[in-house]
């Protein structure tokens, strides 16, 4: 592997470690991917973003041909391809469960951008509509709709893109950080 892509690989694996330290992800959900020309590093199905290794990742086409890698995919690898194919501004991909965020998820309601990081880092964050987690509906939804850095999937997680995998965990960060900012100060408001 060239160095360039061996440094995005390992950047791949320190976003999801700390996206998992942080407290975006839980147990093995959330995925993660970075795209190397025509083909990504994607993380697999059913393992601890925390616990990853080198050896744990899959190199797949952006057709959807798996090239190399002892395990399976993500099962939300659909949605890491639509994306990539709709979005040639982007090379990195990371879907998480964050509390906060997905307490809005949850509900169906917008995250409102009250924190400075969300407005002048993130923009706009969009909700994607219900779709079952690892359908063609999902990531053709998330495809459309995604046009800046960050979606919220309703009733499911966070979906944030970037140039790196660094990239897409910092907005992740920010997002999150103004979902309990929001949530404190309705908290806050009602008590005082
Ligand atoms: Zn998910």
């Amino acid at each position: 592997m060239a160095s360039g892509a061996r440094k995005l690989e390992l950047q791949l694996l320190e976003a999801c470690k700390r996206a998992y330290e942080r407290r975006l992800t839980f147990g093995t959900s959330g995925n993660a991917s970075v795209r190397l020309g025509e083909e990504i590093l994607v993380t697999p199905s059913g393992c601890c973003l925390g616990d990853l290794t080198r050896a744990d990742i899959v190199k797949v086409g952006l057709s959807g041909k798996k090239l190399a890698g002892r395990r399976q995919p993500t099962r939300e690898l659909a949605m890491h391809l639509e994306l990539y194919r709709a979005r040639p501004d982007i090379h990195a991909i990371l879907h998480t469960h964050p509390p906060h965020t997905m307490a809005f998820a949850l509900l169906g309601k917008a995250i409102p951008p009250l924190t400075p990081e969300l407005k002048l880092r993130v923009g706009k964050v969009v909700t994607v509509k219900y779709r079952p987690p690892g359908s063609k509906e999902l990531a053709s939804e998330v495809a459309t709709k995604l046009r800046g850095l960050a979606a919220v999937l309703e009733k499911h997680g966070l979906v944030t893109v970037g140039q790196t995998p660094l990239d897409a965990l910092y907005v992740a960060e920010a997002v999150e950080e103004a979902a309990r900012a929001a949530f404190l100060t309705r908290v806050l408001s009602l008590r005082c």
